[in-house]
């Protein structure tokens, strides 16, 4: 085990791959030194549960950017983080289904994303099915394809990260938790860990759903919701085979191939909030026989397919279900990088890249962090949804 230095230039607080993209991005600038603390082990919070799609499009600019930037990170992994690591990126590409009601809303925003340079297309419902045969397409009006998108493993990628960030000169310790923030005058001088002082002119909580805990005893409020979200396997009947990550806003629901002959399915929304230390793992009996029929709606082929269970993960929801960026005021040295409410996998391996660059020269050269202040839940400026059919909203263009 590594033992808990007494000083380093940066500390991190959380091993998910928010933290591990950070320590990597600040050890490859030549930062200083920089240490990553995680309370259990690398991934073992919500981003090891993530169905880690990697997909480009979104309403909002900003993270059309980032997702399209960090997905071609994922597909020349090797070449731009180097290493050992494999995030194993799979390019099954991704359908985004609307009906009728929402396809107005679909087609305005892939076309700004288009703009972007995203690799995003429209396609009508028969392209679909020429894409997918298996596909019910009866009461779909318009679809998005990014045939480069598709999905990673979360754990690896993370993983990979931490491993570059080490070799990169980073130092990582697990299996201890980080107690407090210590902040003296108006500025952060450390952190305190399991009775142990580490002092630091620099600390970023990338913390996830337990960020809310360190930053209120600083006065700083931020309510993070713990969002239980069921995911069910299913086993595909034989010749079904691999079909793109499909986002089917028509049912809410989304899926994605998994390993074999596994389909990966959950609903785009759940309003479970529970206790993060201590809630239901598993997936709900009837919540499977419910994921069941929406499926086989979907693709009928799935009638024959065969319930194989399923976990539950949890989305640290804030407020507006976007995360807390940047600088945290009023304290000198103090950061955020939390709250990703359910999409911040694909972001991450470029969100270290912009918050380095904010944490050692104050601003990034192409990102304007501020929409994302903690603030803005005190002030009720609140950041719009920027899913693929939300109404256009003058917020989504920064
Ligand atoms: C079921 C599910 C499906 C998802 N699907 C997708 C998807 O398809 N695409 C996508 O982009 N995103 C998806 N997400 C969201 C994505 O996984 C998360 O946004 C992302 O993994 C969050 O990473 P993080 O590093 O911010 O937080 P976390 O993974 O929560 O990591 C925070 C870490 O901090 C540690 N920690 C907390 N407090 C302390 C402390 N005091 N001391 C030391 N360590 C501490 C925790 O142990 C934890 O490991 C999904 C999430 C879930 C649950």
């Amino acid at each position: 085990m590594v033992d808990v230095p007494r000083t380093a230039d940066f500390v991190i607080v959380g091993g998910g791959v928010h933290g591990a993209s950070l320590a990597y991005h600040l050890a490859r600038k030549k930062a200083g030194r920089v240490l990553l603390i995680e309370k259990k082990f690398i991934a073992s919070g919500p981003t090891g549960r993530s169905t880690a799609l990697v997909r480009r499009f979104y309403a909002m600019d900003f993270f059309t950017r980032t997702a399209s930037a960090a997905a071609e990170v994922f597909r020349h992994w090797k070449d731009v983080v180097g290493g050992d690591g494999n995030p194993g990126f799979q390019q099954v590409g991704m359908l985004v289904l609307a009906g009728p009601d929402k396809a107005d809303h679909l087609r305005h925003n892939a076309l700004q994303a288009q703009k972007l340079g995203a690799g995003v297309t429209l396609i009508s419902p028969a392209d679909v099915k020429a894409l997918v045969p298996a596909a019910n397409v009866d009461d779909v009006a318009l679809s998005s394809y990014e045939a480069e998108s598709g999905y990673a493993d979360p754990s690896s990628t993370a993983n990979a990260l931490v491993n570059r960030a080490r070799e990169l000169g980073a130092t990582v310790v697990q299996y201890r938790h980080v107690d407090a923030i210590r902040t003296a005058g108006g500025k952060v001088v450390g952190v305190r860990s399991e009775g142990a002082d580490v002092d630091a002119p620099v600390v970023i909580t990338c913390a996830g759903l337990w960020a809310d805990r360190l930053l209120r005893a600083l006065g700083i409020e931020v309510s993070i919701k713990p969002e239980r979200h069921q995911m069910c396997f299913f086993r595909r009947p034989g010749g079904f085979g691999v079909h793109p990550a499909v986002a089917d806003t028509v049912q809410m629901t989304y899926m994605r191939p998994e390993h074999g002959d596994l389909t990966i399915h959950g609903k785009l929304s759940y309003d479970e909030i529970v206790d993060p230390d201590s809630y239901n793992e598993s997936v709900d009996p009837d919540q499977i026989v419910k994921n069941a029929e929406l499926i086989a709606h979907r693709f009928p082929v799935m009638e024959h397919g065969l319930a194989m269970g399923g976990y539950s993960g949890l989305y640290d929801a804030t407020p507006d279900h976007h995360p807390v960026l940047g600088a945290i005021p009023p304290y000198a040295g103090l950061f955020a990088d939390f709250g990703w409410s359910g999409h911040g996998f694909k972001h991450a391996p470029v969100i270290g890249d912009i918050l380095s660059d904010v944490i050692l020269h104050g601003r990034s050269k192409d990102y304007d962090l501020s929409p994302f202040r903690w603030t803005r839940f005190r002030e009720n400026d609140l950041v719009p949804s920027a899913r693929w059919t939300a109404e256009p909203h003058p917020k989504h263009r920064f």
